[in-house]
């Protein structure tokens, strides 16, 4: 029987754990390195993907304004088209969409008749701010395994933002203003398009999040009309607006010119019971840019790998189950240094 603690990367695989993160030498490049390197392919531009002190870049062109914004345009930016192979040393490489973000990819690396996909961070739900993932057929497949356990199931976006939507309308018969916190790249924009199928109203936005507004705007995503909470009249009376945060301004300053606010927060962590309460939110909606334990296993299916490296999150369980309900040689991916810090 096939035994999860004893398996482990062989010189057979094309890509290598290193210090510096995920390394295929055939190419000479690292997969989102978490210190500076030469080469970088990078699934997506959140920050415990895409850092700092690279030479080169290469993503998917849709994330270029983001990365611009994200690493203030310092190193070479190659961006590339989704399901262009290009060479790269000895292999081929290309992008394809995730469904996390915009310009979100999977980066797949062939060399003879072997096939890797590092799929990043990705989702299976609705996104009208992104293109949908893409299942690609790999001999190995790293997946990620943030909600990496069977109590996750998200229910649909649409269902979330109905939700959403409602908690506005029913504050704002109170008068009183609702504050949704929720991360500034992707979750934002995602909320703020599924939105605007609900609502021509204007929604109003912290000031960290028009720059990535702009971004997406720029590659042809549709938002609603919002506007920067500092640049308008001191004095507006916001008790039936929706207002738009990152969770940094959460009892901030900035936070003091809503009177008798309610709060709320979006996120997959609100799927936790308690987690709600312990940062002190009135609401808490389990919204995540990360696939359910159900979708995690939809996927890994559909990539029909033999092989499979679990990082990122419940790597164990996951794992564990895949060697012992699907037969596949799955394992934890020890000494990932990756942290979830944006759902
Ligand atoms: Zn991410
Ligand atoms: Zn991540």
């Amino acid at each position: 029987m096939l035994d999860h603690k004893k398996m482990s990367i062989t010189s057979m695989d094309i890509i290598k754990l290193t210090s510096k993160g995920l390394y295929c030498p055939q190419g000479d490049f690292y997969i989102d390195p978490w210190k500076p390197v030469s080469l970088a392919l990078i699934t997506h531009a959140h920050g415990d993907h895409a850092r700092y002190g690279c030479q080169t870049y290469w993503f998917n062109e849709d994330g270029l304004e983001i990365m611009r914004y994200r690493l203030r345009d310092e190193g070479q930016f190659i961006p590339q088209p989704y399901g262009q192979k290009t060479k790269i040393g000895n292999v081929w490489v290309s992008f394809h969409p995730a469904g996390h973000i915009l310009g979100s990819s999977q980066i797949r690396i062939e060399q003879g008749s072997q096939v890797t996909v590092i799929s990043g961070d990705y989702k299976r739900a609705n996104d009208p701010s992104c293109q949908p993932f893409e299942p690609i057929e790999c001999d190995l497949f790293v997946t990620e395994s943030t909600f990496g356990l069977p109590i996750y199931h998200w229910r649909s976006s649409e269902e979330i933002a109905q939700e959403i939507y409602q908690w506005w309308q029913d504050n704002s018969k109170e008068k009183q203003p609702s504050l949704l916190f929720c991360y500034a790249l992707g979750k934002a924009q995602r909320l703020l398009a599924l939105l605007k199928n609900l609502t021509d109203r204007e929604i109003y936005i912290h000031g960290t999040i028009a720059p990535i507004n702009e971004c997406y705007e720029k590659r042809g995503i549709d938002l609603p009309k919002c506007q920067v909470v500092t640049q308008v009249d001191a004095h507006k009376d916001y008790s039936e607006e929706l207002i738009l945060a990152p969770l940094s301004a959460f009892r901030s300053m900035w936070m003091r010119r809503f009177k008798n606010v309610k709060t709320g927060f979006a996120s997959g962590w609100m799927k936790v019971r308690g987690v709600r309460r312990r940062r002190g939110f009135d609401k808490g909606f389990a919204l995540s840019d990360h696939a359910d334990w159900e979708s995690l296993l939809k996927t890994i299916k559909q990539t029909k790998a033999k092989k499979v490296w679990v990082a990122h999150g419940e790597t164990e369980i996951l794992s564990r189950y895949l060697v012992e309900n699907e037969g596949i040689e799955a394992f934890p991916l020890k000494g990932f240094h990756q942290e979830e810090i944006e759902d």
